[in-house]
């Protein structure tokens, strides 16, 4: 096993001072009925025994980030001709993640595979990437909203972490993932865990018994593309959706954005805000044409998309780590789960697909 070491809880908040120092340490804390990430300062208890409502996604997909600022310059001689300055982007500051749960961080290695690819690198996503650790609590109880164990994660995966706590009498035991988990891990707060390992590994045992029965997603890249052109199915999974899009905005993967400039005078900046594809004005053509005008168009490519588009491009890898915030907060209860299992259920069987036209009963 990977380096181990013990915190105790009442040393918890003495440690988040030392990863505070020279960083952004972004914490659970509770904002009204929800649990958000914000900055930890001093005298803040980050909330440890409940999922946050929000995915801690904007540590490095900001919800509004300002790219770069331009000016348009006029040539004295020629006035008619004017060039375009750009300024530098800003480097972002080093920050941590602390108290994000294995989904939350798995999230992150679904962004990578479409912002940091040999074919595609954006450079704003990955500098906030490299200057961001990730300090992931295992969850002790799994919700029954949960279903990571269904798109192939766990309640202590450490994929995408640089470090995994794991709650234990007295504190956590915290285990070095990367590089950058082990130099966090020096701090001299810290003890050899010792016999607290045994007991880590019974939450983490624990915690997977926990899991509800898992859904078997086994094909769904095939059974929604044979759904594809079937609405009916579209507009009754779709039937109680209101396009309120909370479940976008929440997801820890989803990814899609629109760029603005917002211009005053010959100066201006260009932003790239978080965009929501179960709203009408997503696909909204300047024409007035709307490729996706329903809802049931929009929930189709959205459930499409995490189970079908995404895991044909990239070797099987699902779009959904599985947290069930969309579940959870989703005002009328729409259950990706359901949509999916659905789908697969329909889809033909080959058996039934090689009968001839009327053969089948
Ligand atoms: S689709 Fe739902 S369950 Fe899957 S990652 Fe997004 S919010 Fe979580
Ligand atoms: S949260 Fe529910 S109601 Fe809102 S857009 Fe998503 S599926 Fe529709």
């Amino acid at each position: 096993m990977a380096q181990a070491k013990f915190l105790k809880e009442a040393d918890l908040a003495a440690w988040l001072g030392e990863l505070a120092k020279g960083r952004k340490v972004l914490v659970p804390q509770k904002d009204g009925d929800a649990v958000v990430f914000k900055p930890w300062h001093e005298g803040v208890k980050p909330v440890l025994d409940r999922q946050a409502t929000e995915s801690p996604k904007k540590a490095v997909f900001p919800a509004s980030e300002k790219l770069f600022r331009f000016s348009y310059i006029k040539d004295p001689e020629n006035p008619g001709k004017v060039r375009v300055e750009l300024e530098e982007p800003e480097k972002p500051e080093p920050a941590l993640v602390f108290g994000g749960r294995p989904c939350d961080a798995r999230g992150f290695l679904i962004f990578d595979r479409v912002y940091d690819s040999p074919k595609t690198r954006d450079s704003y996503y990955v500098a906030r990437r490299e200057a961001t650790a990730f300090v992931t609590l295992a969850c002790p109880e799994a919700s029954n909203t949960c279903f990571c164990h269904a798109v192939g994660s766990g309640p202590a995966d450490s994929a995408g972490s640089d470090a995994l706590m794991t709650p234990v009498e007295g504190g956590y035991v915290l285990e070095a993932i990367s590089p950058k988990g082990e130099e966090l891990l020096k701090s001299p707060l810290l003890s050899d865990a010792g016999d607290k390992l045994a007991q880590a590994e019974r939450v983490k045992a624990q915690a997977v018994e926990s899991l509800p029965p898992a859904p078997d997603f086994a094909g769904s890249p095939e059974a929604l593309m044979a759904r594809f052109d079937d609405m009916g199915f579209w507009e009754n999974a779709s039937a109680k959706c209101i396009s309120c899009g909370a479940c976008t905005y929440l997801c820890p993967t989803c990814y899609c954005f629109s760029i603005t400039d917002e211009e005053s005078g010959m100066k201006g900046v260009r932003m790239r805000s978080w965009d929501n594809c179960m709203s009408y004005q997503f696909t909204l053509e300047a024409s007035g044409h709307n490729p996706r005008p329903t809802k049931a168009h929009r929930l189709k490519n959205r459930v499409g998309h995490k189970f079908s588009y995404y895991p044909l491009i990239h070797k099987g890898a699902i779009a959904c780590c599985g947290c069930g915030r969309c579940i959870k907060s989703c005002p009328v209860s729409v259950d990706i789960r359901e949509i999916v299992t659905m789908a697969i259920e329909a889809a033909p069987t080959a058996e039934e697909s090689a009968q001839p036209q009327g053969a089948k009963q």
